[in-house]
């Protein structure tokens, strides 16, 4: 399952209305500002603070991150 790039660019966190990002197998899209999970249902983000699940960043996350920015 891929999102598709449009989708991704209107999507914010509705929590801090910020930049989220699909994680590695694109089934969860990641606010990396407030550590939350949006979970996404047969290819529909849910776009719910109530919904998302709180992730912490491995070393290896971190590092990737680093190298793109
Ligand atoms: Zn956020």
């Amino acid at each position: 399952m891929v999102l598709s790039k449009d989708l991704l660019e209107i999507l914010v966190c509705p929590q801090c209305k910020g930049e989220i990002v699909p994680d590695d197998n694109h089934d969860k899209l990641l606010c990396h500002a407030c550590k939350l999970a949006y979970p996404v249902r047969d290819g529909i983000p849910v776009m719910l603070v109530d919904e998302a699940l709180p992730f912490s960043r491995t070393p290896a996350q971190t590092a990737a991150d680093r190298a793109t920015r």
